[in-house]
């Protein structure tokens, strides 16, 4: 089999849009799986809606993602002489011929057909120009578009889609297409296949909106003489109402540089992604870069349209929660190592970051993370709920304060005491904490339970975490003394 070469040919009009981002990981995924190429097509021919930061987002975006292309960037609009140089080849070779008729003409014959209800379809009118009269309107100077020249019979144009299986269209169901415009530039449906020829690509794997484009596409590879790749069409990815899901509609949660923004690991992403529109038979979630490279294909990529499970406003869930438990489930489950610096970032971000952390205390601050990642989702919610242990200014969560701590107003003088309590053993330890946190309540004819609680709040201030007395030891001694003793002249009771 001859090499595998697929692309991801982004139009630089937006940010890297989740579902573009889908396509890329499709054909790298592809790519690497048959020791393929990937090349990376910046398809920037609309220079009025092509921006350059556009580019650097998608090329930064791919990077984060970890998506490396094996050739490229290309970009699309250094070929545009290739582009017209192919054009006048189809015009010479008879696959194509120059239109003049004017777009008043154009339009009068589509209301016509409106009128008469029946389909528009371009004419021929001008498919059957003599070459003087051609030439005679070239004299006059009249614009023309260059239409390519759709099989006058009764056949069809078709192909075995990977994913959608079977797709034919007649020849007489399509008009004979424009692939010039009367400025003189070429139109995506030809660029995108010049490219493509060039770049030698055997798989087209993209959206199944570009499905529409294929047997157009096909007919032009055909009159070049080139050879077809092969196509996968992907479904697309609709939010809970069955809407493409879009910057308008949903704001940045579509766009990669969001997840990057807020605390997603590149890999739980990519894993989330390839899974909107890609299943095993066992349904299987979590894969790790090889596992997928091995098991990917496109003969599992679904049919129907995949649904992005997001509620705009939920504040419980910044985006589809099966992306959230994906992230988490790497979170918490990556080599500490690797952790460590990821949170250092977060840290330095947001101010809590100290120095010392680096050798000193390094072994303290992993365990630390380890500790408290059981319950975490992204990597913001180690400054949120790895407050306390980062930094001695944290707030009191409100409802734990009226919970724990204003019913037991006993807890003003028995945290000072457990306090005390604390500052006589000489093992800080879980075991002799719990041991002597157990023996006051004893003393004291209360639940052990509400020292626990009003442990919690007080030393952590947040409402629920790990087990306490883990919580205690990453905290460290000194802090928890004084953090307790503290407590008595807080104005919380
Ligand atoms: N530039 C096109 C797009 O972004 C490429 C479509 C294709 O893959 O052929 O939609």
């Amino acid at each position: 089999m001859a090499e595998v070469r697929v692309r991801f040919p982004p139009s630089p009009t937006g940010y890297l849009h989740i579902g573009g981002a889908r396509t890329a990981i499709y054909n790298w995924l592809f790519a690497r799986k048959h020791n393929g190429k990937f090349i990376l097509r910046i398809e920037d021919t609309d220079t009025e809606r092509s921006t350059q930061e556009s580019i650097d987002g998608i090329l930064n975006g791919l990077k984060w993602l970890g998506i490396f292309w094996d050739e490229g960037p290309y970009f699309q609009s250094e070929f545009a002489n290739e582009h017209i140089e192919t054009a006048d080849k189809l015009l010479a070779s008879g696959h194509a011929y120059k239109c003049f008729c004017t777009k008043e003409e154009l339009e009068s014959k589509r209301e016509a057909a409106a009128a008469a209800k029946g389909d528009y379809r371009y004419d021929r009118t001008c498919r059957n120009l003599t070459s003087e009269q051609v030439a005679a309107k070239e004299e006059q100077g009249l614009p023309y578009v260059v239409r390519f020249k759709v099989a006058d019979s009764d056949g069809t144009v078709g192909f075995t889609d990977k994913v959608l299986g079977r797709i034919e269209r007649a020849y007489d169901d399509i008009e004979d297409f424009v692939i010039v415009r009367s400025n003189g530039k070429p139109l995506y449906l030809l660029c995108n296949v010049v490219d493509d020829i060039r770049d030698r690509i055997t798989h087209v794997i993209r959206g199944q909106d570009g499905v529409t484009n294929t047997p157009r596409q096909i007919l032009i590879y055909e009159a070049l003489g080139a050879e077809v790749p092969e196509f996968a069409h992907m479904p697309l990815t609709l939010d809970l109402n069955k809407a493409k899901i879009s910057k308008r509609k949903h704001g940045e949660i579509v766009a990669v540089h969001f997840y990057q923004e807020n605390g997603f690991l590149p890999w739980a992403l990519c894993n989330f992604l390839v899974l909107l529109g890609w299943s095993t038979s066992d349904d299987r979630e979590i894969f790790s870069r090889e596992e997928l490279i091995e098991t990917f294909s496109l003969g599992r990529i679904n049919k129907s349209n995949s649904v992005f499970n997001y509620r705009k406003g939920d504040p419980k869930f910044i985006t589809d929660p099966k992306a959230l438990n994906i992230n988490a489930h790497y979170l918490r489950t990556m080599p500490i190592e690797e952790l460590g610096p990821l949170v250092k970032e977060e840290l330095i971000k947001a101010g809590l970051w100290e120095d010392s952390y680096d050798d000193e205390k390094k072994g303290w601050f992993l365990a630390t993370l380890d500790l408290i990642r059981s319950r975490f989702h992204t990597l913001k919610d180690f400054v949120k709920g790895g407050l306390p242990y980062f930094s001695d200014d944290y707030p009191l969560d409100p409802k734990s304060v009226k919970k724990n701590i204003k019913k037991n107003p006993g807890l003003k003088e028995w945290l000072p005491l457990l306090a005390h309590r604390f500052e006589e053993i000489s093992d800080f330890s879980k075991q002799e904490t719990e041991r002597v946190t157990r023996e006051l309540a004893e003393e004291l004819e209360i639940k052990p339970g509400i020292l626990i609680n009003g442990m919690r709040t007080i030393v952590t201030g947040l409402p629920a975490g790990p087990g306490l007395f883990d919580v205690l030891i990453a905290v460290g001694r000194d802090r928890v003394i004084e953090r307790m003793k503290k407590a008595g002249d807080l104005e919380l009771f």
